[in-house]
């Protein structure tokens, strides 16, 4: 075969990746489960470049230069496993198979292994950026083995977004560290359009503020620190008309969030690693309690508020003050993020750069920003950075932004305004800086009920006090 690689699995995201490698000069093998959209992509789109289709998986895999490399890009799941048995029949050691679709990293895993024992690569890879990245520049986070990206990984950074000439791909690491990359990006997403909703109900109650000037502020806010997609994209939704009833647009939005699975997964995975990542999961139970319809029926109009009226005497500085508390929450979230990717980096031995990945995300990808330069720089600055939120630039950050912080979360509190990610990720800050947790007490009531023993502050050792007895104090062997 000629074609320099092959993307099977042909509906929009497929064909856009296909089409985004022949654009850039790539010979490109097509092939789709049913033969129409191949047919389709070629008639529409042959003019982007050479496309080499197949009705066959066979003469599909035959149509590709060795080692062969095909991408998949199809329904996440069941249809990922029978594309790839597929495709492995037909090939031969030394080829790579690519995932791009949506798979959950334990999946990957598993795939790797069993592609592996037949001597082919496996990469399942992370791709953000919807249709729009995957035609004009995605953000791309391989795994699987370094030899493979050797092969591949030029091919990737070509199609890939550029941000300062810096294409956004790169290497991740073995396995499933490229999905599972992907999945934390998607839970930061998660608490970044949680806090963007939040900053945008803060203003609507604190100034009573039409949409469409909380639109005006956003945009004026995209011009600074925060400057990124979503915030852009909030102001363009908050600024737009209902054509039908001349309203504001998201005014005749049902008020209910809902959810594809990856903010839950990162959630999951946290909870399994210890990893306090109270950004991604209030964001995630945020979109559960829009979607408790039964519940808010009940609650609504019968829970006792006793709420304030919300008084702000000087716009500019509650603006401003929300701008501040917005961005301090964010740090917070990214940075519960980054101590994710640390811990199952560590966990699975995968080696993932940190620095790297927040770089990669600068562009192509939904929570592109001007942000995540700080974000690579504090990893350049300190590569061990135990904890993001502690780089210098970003405890800069919270020294200009604590004060605004806690006002704003204490004036939604006493008016009743809830900020699900705003407050907990105050808690975090505040309980991540505390000099002494109540932890100490938790450890306390362990002991008593199950004798589950405690370390002392002055001493080596685990104790045990005989609660029932005489409370004299045992050392434990
Ligand atoms: P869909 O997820 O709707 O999947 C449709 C494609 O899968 C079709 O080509 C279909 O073939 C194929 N397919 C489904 N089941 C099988 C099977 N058993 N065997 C062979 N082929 C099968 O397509 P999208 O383009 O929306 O998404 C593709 C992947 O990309 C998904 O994994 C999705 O999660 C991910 N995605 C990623 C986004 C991103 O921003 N990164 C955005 C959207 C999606 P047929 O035409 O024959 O039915």
């Amino acid at each position: 075969g000629t074609a320099d690689i092959g993307v099977t699995g042909l509906a929009v995201m497929g064909s856009n990746l296909a089409r985004n490698f022949a654009r850039h000069g790539y010979t490109v093998a097509v092939h789709n489960r049913s033969y129409g959209k191949t047919e389709k992509l070629v008639a529409e789109h042959g003019d982007d470049g050479t496309f080499v289709p197949s009705e066959s998986v066979e003469d599909f895999v035959a149509s590709l230069s060795k080692p062969r490399v095909a991408v998949i890009m199809v329904k996440a799941g069941a249809g990922t496993d029978a594309v790839i048995d597929q495709l492995a029949e037909h090939m031969e050691p030394g080829d790579i198979i690519v995932d791009a679709g949506n798979a959950h990293f334990p999946d990957t895993i598993r795939r790797e292994n069993a592609l592996r024992e037949k001597g082919l690569h496996f990469v399942g890879s992370g791709v953000s950026g919807g249709e729009e990245g995957a035609l004009n520049g995605p953000s791309i986070m391989p795994g699987g083995t370094r030899e493979s990206y050797d092969r591949l990984g030029p091919m990737l950074e070509d199609i890939s977004a550029k941000v300062d000439g810096v294409p956004c791909c790169t290497y991740i690491g073995p396995d499933g560290a490229g999905h599972f990359v992907k999945m934390v990006h998607n839970g930061i997403e998660y608490a970044d359009m949680q806090l963007i909703a939040e900053a945008y109900d803060l203003l609507r109650h604190g100034l009573g503020a039409s949409a469409a000037e909380i639109g005006d502020i956003f945009e004026e806010w995209n011009a600074g620190d925060l400057e990124s997609f979503l915030i852009e994209i909030s102001a363009e939704v908050l600024k737009h008309t209902d054509p039908q009833t001349g309203k504001a647009f998201v005014d005749i939005i049902l008020d209910r969030a809902e959810q594809k699975g990856t903010g839950r997964w990162t959630v999951q995975n946290a909870l399994d690693l210890g990893v306090p990542v109270t950004g991604i999961a209030e964001a995630t139970f945020a979109r559960a309690l829009s979607g408790s319809v039964p519940q808010r029926e009940a609650a609504r109009g019968t829970l006792p508020a006793h709420a304030g009226k919300w008084d702000v005497t000087d716009r500019d500085a509650f603006i401003e003050d929300v701008r501040l508390a917005l961005y301090a929450s964010k740090v917070v979230a990214y940075s519960q993020g980054f101590d994710q990717i640390t811990a199952a980096s560590e966990e699975n031995g995968w080696g993932i750069d940190r620095g790297a990945m927040a770089r990669i995300w600068r562009g192509g990808c939904i929570i592109r920003a001007r942000f995540l330069n700080r974000i690579t720089e504090a990893y350049e600055r300190t590569p061990e950075l135990p904890l993001l939120l502690a780089d210098e630039f970003f405890t800069d950050v919270m020294d200009k932004g604590v004060t605004a912080w806690r006002s704003i979360v204490s004036q939604a509190a006493l008016n009743g305004v809830p900020t699900p990610v705003f407050a907990s990720s105050l808690s975090y800050y505040d309980g991540i800086r505390a000099e002494r947790l109540p932890a100490a007490l938790i450890q306390g009531q362990r002991d008593f009920f199950g004798a589950h023993t405690y370390q002392r502050v002055d001493a080596e050792g685990t104790f045990h006090t005989l609660w029932s007895a005489d409370r004299s104090e045992e050392k434990q062997a």
